[in-house]
């Protein structure tokens, strides 16, 4: 019999996880089933939109995937990434020439993401079922999931994918640490006078971290961007409410002019920030993925490129299960997967959570470790250099798809005083 698998959620964890199977597998009966209606081919108003910088191991995993030549076209390159911090003299910058990249990465619109995998799944035979609410699992004999209609639907492997608020995690009887970080990111669209250079901007405000990722605009002298921007709940609720000219020179006026005027702003999405850690990601027939797994701050940009190497790690997993002839859901196999991914995922939540907890409100009187880590990385390229490349997976059986982490970058700028160059 084939193999078969379903996953719990067509987020773009759940769609990326379902090709990663079909990727190893391609025999493979894959079924994703997701609660919204699946978003139609018109395209929303670009300053409406939300974004994610990918970085280049998520390209590689994506070209691998089918998805990379469709979706990173429609993305910008980000060839340099600036960190500064308001009203201090620390700032650094870090390129794509000095690590021997074209490029550190790329952003695209989610909604771009999003359609892009879902067309090579449909292409690739795997099966997106929407609107379709999966009630409950059922843990029996072999793996089952319960839709609302009442019919049942059973598997070798069920990937939950139900994002940060996982009810299946639960079910699973699979505890999380969650914490509330009391910050919520605001998120908007911006346009800037002047041509798009490419450069991501990192900037540590008074009310907390603010991202400037460029984005592809159609219209020449006028440069997209998308703003994430945390802060603390009561902030957010007056930036939301404001109009367009009053946030627009508050970013003005917390950014700087580096990028010249703020010209324009679309539409702001509001993000309350939840920091979730499942304590175990395996049952026998189950495996838990993406926010449900673990939910970032996004102050590095890192949740989605996390768990697309993830996926990867289950794209190898499942092979190696067949291979063995070993079920898709045994402890066995799914243990390995666990085994492949802690070290990673260590690695990233921890510096994720080091740098949040830095560059929080709450610490922005202590400047001081900020700006010394900036001013250094600024005056040694070597050391620069080091903490680009940080994030790379090399050694690891990835290794050869990884290379640099554009926004873990940002993160590992952290741990520079933590660590030396070897
Ligand atoms: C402001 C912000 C900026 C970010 N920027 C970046 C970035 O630049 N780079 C990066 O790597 N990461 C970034 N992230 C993180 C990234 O967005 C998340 O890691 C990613 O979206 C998680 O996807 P997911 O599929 O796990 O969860 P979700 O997107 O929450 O998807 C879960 C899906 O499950 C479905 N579902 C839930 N219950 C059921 C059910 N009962 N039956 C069927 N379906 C169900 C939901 O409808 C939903 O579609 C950012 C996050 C935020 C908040």
């Amino acid at each position: 019999m084939k193999p078969s698998v379903l996953v719990v959620g067509g987020g773009m964890v759940g769609l990326a996880f379902g090709l990663a199977v079909k990727h190893a597998l391609p025999e493979a009966a894959v079924r994703i089933l997701e609660a919204r209606a699946l978003p139609t081919d018109t395209n929303p108003n670009p300053l409406d939109t939300r974004a994610s910088a990918l970085n280049l191991a998520s390209a590689a995993i994506l070209r691998r995937f089918g998805v990379a030549e469709r979706l990173l076209p429609m993305g910008a390159p980000i060839r340099r990434i600036h960190v500064s911090n308001q009203h201090r003299f620390g700032s650094t910058l870090m390129s794509a020439e000095e690590l021997g990249e074209p490029c550190l990465g790329w952003v695209v619109d989610n909604h771009l993401i999003g359609r892009a995998l879902q067309l090579v799944a449909d292409k690739q035979g795997v099966v997106v079922q929407a609107p379709c609410d999966v009630v409950r699992l059922i843990r029996g004999q072999s793996p089952a999931v319960e839709l609302g209609d009442g019919s049942q639907l059973s598997a070798d492997l069920v990937i939950v994918a139900d994002g940060a608020h996982s009810s299946f995690r639960e079910q699973l009887g699979i505890g999380a640490d969650q914490r509330d970080v009391q910050q919520v990111a605001l998120v908007a669209n911006c346009l800037f006078e002047g041509a798009q250079q490419g450069t991501a901007f990192e900037r540590f405000t008074r009310h907390g971290p603010l991202a400037l990722l460029p984005l592809p605009h159609a219209i020449p002298g006028q440069q997209r961007f998308n703003l994430v921007w945390s802060m603390a709940p009561d902030q957010a609720d007056q930036y939301s409410q404001v109009d367009n000219g009053e946030l627009m020179s508050a970013l003005q006026q917390a950014f700087g002019w580096r990028l010249g005027a703020v010209i324009d702003m679309g539409l702001r999405s509001r993000w309350p920030l939840i920091r979730v850690r499942a304590q175990e990601q395996i049952r026998q027939g189950y495996l838990v993925a993406g926010n449900a797994a673990h939910g970032l701050h996004p102050v590095a940009g890192q949740g989605l490129n996390l768990s697309l190497r993830d996926s990867w790690a289950l794209a190898e997993t499942v092979a190696t299960a067949a291979a063995r002839g070993e079920a898709l859901g045994s402890i066995t196999a799914l243990r390995r997967y666990e085994q492949a991914v802690a070290a990673d995922q260590e690695r990233t939540v921890a510096a994720t959570d080091t740098l949040a907890t830095l560059f929080s409100p709450a610490f922005w009187g202590l400047n001081t470790p900020r700006d010394l880590a900036l001013a250094g990385l600024d005056l040694v390229p070597p050391l620069r250099r080091w903490v680009a490349r940080r994030g790379t997976a090399a050694g690891r059986p990835m290794g050869r798809l990884l290379t640099t982490t554009a926004t873990t970058a940002t993160a590992a700028a952290t741990m520079a005083s933590a660590e030396a160059p070897s």
